[in-house]
């Protein structure tokens, strides 16, 4: 019997999909679950009448794959991925190679490609975005590693990933655990879409007193435009129309407003915080879900915390797509990708990841939950410039904030003034206003510093370290 071209270890939701994408491709495939009953499940179901077989343990796995064997691991991030790595290692020979395509913290991929490489085999961190359907009809993929390591699978992914007019959505992201870090910064930025998405729909509602339908026809109008076109509006608009089929209404107004926010969006601000970037809309994002799990805490304070009466202000009409609260939505939407792609920058210079930014925007316009028309022009911005050190500054991102920041000020005004939270909409314009203006009042914390603690200061008017003995 000929052997098979791929591996895949763990059939969950995306291991399923990714599998049943590269058997299309013609990559015949062989797969390995810990629960065999899974595997047996899968074989027998979707997995039917394809290229693919099972496998009940890892010794069978090796010897049904063709040399060198090309193996994804799609399983729970964190010691399941060590586990699994020590479990199959003893059957890898020299020029095998075992991807990772969980959402692995970076410096655990960091510490597994230098501890892998030592041996034979090929490591690769790779994150994938794109959920379940994004891995069957093809995922934005984000591989790291070594570049020989990279080229080893370079046809399989690129026939696997997302397709757009410019090329597959996978492209050698860099060594070590820059795939992953990649990934992680997508999906913090994703945390910051979201989010900003949740606070307009909240306005929508609250101010405007807008019903599931109506707001569902503003994401649609919004997702027709350059600016705003994407899957996370696309997908807003949907689960707004969404109506309830156990007791009716909108489906939204019956889900608990708790989110969790553990990992890749934790680890974002984690990441920005160590490498002194500058992220406060994606924080604001991880922050509100933070309170969000207050919930009990928050119903209490409603009670004892007195809240303003919702005055209503200008978002803008239903015909011309909320046009004020559109143009918030937009500057927060352009500020949670600046910040990551800024994240990005640091992170690469103090890693040495050699991060391409213009491919890196490209292979987001696909496949990945953050595809979006503005990635068009944020490949622009970077391929005109590729240091560019802020999206801000390109030319068409100037001329946006120049444009719109009346409109987010506005919004931002009358949201507090009704004392309705929108943190990402509020901490973008605090983002923007401190990135332009050139003096800040941090001199009078310098001054603070040096006062209680002798830490020296710099002078505007003077080179060199002064202290001064404060009166
Ligand atoms: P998942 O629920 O995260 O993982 C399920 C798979 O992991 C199952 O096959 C399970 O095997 C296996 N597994 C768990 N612990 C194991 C262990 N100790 N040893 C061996 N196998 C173990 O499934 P998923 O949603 O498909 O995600 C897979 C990976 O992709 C995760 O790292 C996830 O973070 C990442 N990811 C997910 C998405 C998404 O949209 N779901 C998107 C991008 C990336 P059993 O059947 O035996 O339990």
């Amino acid at each position: 019997m000929s052997k098979a071209h791929f591996g895949l270890i763990g059939l969950g939701v995306m291991g399923e999909n990714l599998v049943l994408n590269a058997e299309r491709n013609g990559f015949s495939s062989v797969v390995f679950n810990r629960t065999y009953s899974k595997t047996q499940e899968f074989l027998n179901g979707r997995g039917a009448g394809k290229s693919i077989t099972g496998a009940r343990d890892l010794q069978e796995f090796v010897d049904k794959l063709e040399r060198p064997r090309r193996i994804l691991m799609m399983i729970k991030a964190g010691p399941s991925t060590d586990a699994v790595i020590d479990q199959i290692s003893p059957y890898l020979l020299e020029g095998d190679l075992l991807i990772d395509g969980g959402n692995s913290e970076f410096r655990d991929t960091e510490r597994r490609v230098s501890s892998l490489e030592s041996k034979s085999f090929g490591y690769i961190g790779m994150g994938v975005s794109g959920g379940a359907k994004g891995a069957l009809e093809g995922p934005s993929m984000m591989p790291g590693g070594t570049k020989a390591s990279y080229e080893a699978v370079e046809s399989l992914l690129c026939k696997m990933a997302a397709q757009v007019e410019d090329g597959p959505c996978v492209t050698y992201i860099g060594p070590g655990g820059s795939g992953h870090f990649v990934k992680t910064v997508h999906n913090g930025i994703e945390y910051g879409i979201e989010q900003i998405l949740a606070e307009a729909y909240d306005l929508m509602k609250r101010v405007a007193g807008m019903n599931g339908d109506e707001i569902s026809n503003v994401f649609e109008f919004w997702n027709k435009t350059e600016e705003l076109c994407s899957y996370l509006v696309e997908i807003t608009a949907a689960c707004m129309r969404q109506k309830d089929e156990i007791n009716g209404g909108d489906l939204v107004e019956k889900i608990m407003d708790k989110a969790g926010q553990k990992g890749t969006g934790l680890w974002t601000v984690i990441s920005a915080l160590e490498l002194g970037a500058s992220v406060p809309t994606i924080y604001a994002s991880l922050n509100g879900r933070v309170m969000s799990s207050m919930k009990s805490q928050r119903i209490n304070a409603e009670k004892i915390l007195s809240r303003p009466l919702i005055k209503p202000f200008d978002l803008g009409s239903k015909s011309d797509g909320m046009s004020p609260l559109m143009d918030a939505v937009i500057l927060a939407t352009i500020a949670s990708y600046a910040q990551g792609m800024e994240l990005m920058r640091i992170a690469s210079d103090e890693y040495n990841y050699n991060l391409n930014m213009p491919s890196i925007a490209q292979i987001w316009k696909g496949g990945c939950i953050i595809r979006s028309r503005l990635l068009r022009r944020i490949q622009n911005a970077f391929d005109n410039d590729p240091r560019l050190p802020n999206l801000l500054l390109d030319p068409w991102f100037a001329e946006q904030v120049n444009r719109r920041l009346p409109n987010l000020t506005k919004v931002v005004a009358g949201a507090a003034n009704a004392g309705i939270p929108i943190p990402c909409l509020s901490s973008t314009l605090d983002y923007i206003n401190s990135y332009r203006t050139s003096r800040l009042p941090q001199n009078l914390v310098q001054a603070m510093r040096d006062c209680f603690g002798s830490h020296t200061y710099e002078r505007v008017d003077i080179k060199g370290t002064f202290h001064t003995d404060w009166i």
